[in-house]
């Protein structure tokens, strides 16, 4: 999947110097002392680009609490006024984005719930028609990487090319550590897809709890992301939401000082060489596992043919439990992870499954066409 987006440079609309880019603040603005108070803070420490506040939450259930509204709007203006930091705020209506545009509010986002719909997506981008104001995207809630780009394209063609996506993990119905699974592939392949677009992680909404936020926002880095959008709040304990995961400034900016930069290249010859050889290796090998592969597969079609002609099952459980043992035993011992063997013979198999099917579906048609023809 090919997307065009007409997009400028993250470095047009928001200061990019400081290393790496940041956007904090509460999760959402309860006080105009709260949120103020913060936004001190958070500029004190030098390392916050941005101030981001929620101003309408949106709750799973009704009777929590569900943001401050529209008065937020004028905190926000003081907390700039005093701090000179730029604001966003998250707008799911059009009357969200004609009210965040009147009071001056620097950037918008649009949350992960509204991403899921493209019904509010639209009626966002509607709004935004004629306006000149970057506009951030969350990923929908649910792991479905069209409907993400299709909110950035809808937002896009409503003339918006101050555009940046955030990646604030994916809900699952599955346990796990994370509040939304981090999924990274899906927003590695958003960066395959348009490679000029620039993500920022969320590593509070993915993480759900403080703990988890140093390491989701280093592996963030390591994934060449653009920036980080991390919640802090003056006292987290006593947030009115998310208070297990948000962090105070002074916490915030410890948690960036002990991040490692790394870059995505670099201008040192030797580091160069070294590399070029060792990629020039994985290059060869990655030929010949595509080779055998392919050599698999051919074996594979001749099994298919024989079984085929000789009546017998595609699948046979007992060879596939052998292989599957044999083949993690072997790979354990060259020190290669079982949960990758499992995964790599996994789609191996699926794929000689897919082929013998072809070839009896093909038997099929073709006795289908000689009883026709009789
Ligand atoms: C938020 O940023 O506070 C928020 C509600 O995030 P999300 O849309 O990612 O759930
Ligand atoms: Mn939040």
């Amino acid at each position: 999947m090919k997307i065009d987006l007409n997009i400028q440079p993250l470095e047009s609309w928001i200061q990019t110097g400081k290393e790496p880019l940041l956007i904090a603040g509460p999760c959402s603005a309860e006080t105009e002392d709260q949120l103020v108070a913060t936004a001190h803070l958070l500029a004190k420490t030098g390392k916050v680009t941005a101030l981001r506040a929620g101003i309408w939450k949106p709750r799973t259930r009704p009777g929590e609490f569900e943001g401050i509204g529209s008065i937020g709007l004028k905190w926000l203006n003081r907390a700039k006024e005093e701090t000179g930091l730029p604001t966003t705020v998250e707008v799911a209506t059009a009357k969200h984005v004609e009210e965040a545009l009147a009071a001056g509010v620097d950037i918008l986002w649009v949350g992960a719930r509204s991403t899921a719909n493209p019904f509010t997506v639209q009626e966002i981008a509607d709004a935004l028609k004629g306006v000149d104001i970057p506009v951030m995207v969350k990923n929908p809630v649910n792991p479905d990487l069209t409907l993400w780009i299709g909110a950035l394209e809808r937002i896009n063609n409503a003339g918006i090319t101050k555009l940046a996506a955030i990646h604030r993990g994916f809900s699952s119905y599955e346990k796990s550590a994370f509040r939304n699974e981090p999924m990274w592939d899906l927003a590695i392949n958003l960066k395959t897809h348009a490679p000029g677009l620039p993500i920022i992680c969320d590593p509070s909404h993915i993480s759900g709890n403080r703990d988890l936020i140093p390491y989701i926002s280093q592996k963030a880095l390591d994934m060449d992301m653009q920036g980080l959008m991390i919640e802090s709040h003056i006292d987290p304990s006593v947030a009115w939401t998310d208070a297990k995961q948000q962090v105070t400034p002074a916490a915030l900016a410890e948690l960036i000082a002990n991040l490692t930069l790394r870059k995505p290249e670099t201008r040192n010859a030797e580091i160069n060489d070294k590399l070029a050889d060792l990629r020039n290796n994985i290059d060869k090998i990655d030929d010949l596992v595509i080779q055998k592969m392919a050599e698999r597969m051919q074996i594979v079609e001749q099994i298919g043919t024989y079984k085929r002609d000789n009546n017998i099952t595609i699948l046979q459980v007992n060879r596939w439990d052998e292989i599957l043992h044999k083949r993690t035993s072997y790979a354990k011992a060259l020190k290669l992870s079982t949960e990758f063997t499992e995964k790599l013979l996994e789609l191996i198999h699926s794929e000689s499954i897919r082929k013998q099917t072809e070839i009896m579906n093909k038997s099929q048609v073709v006795a289908t066409e000689k009883l026709t023809h009789a």
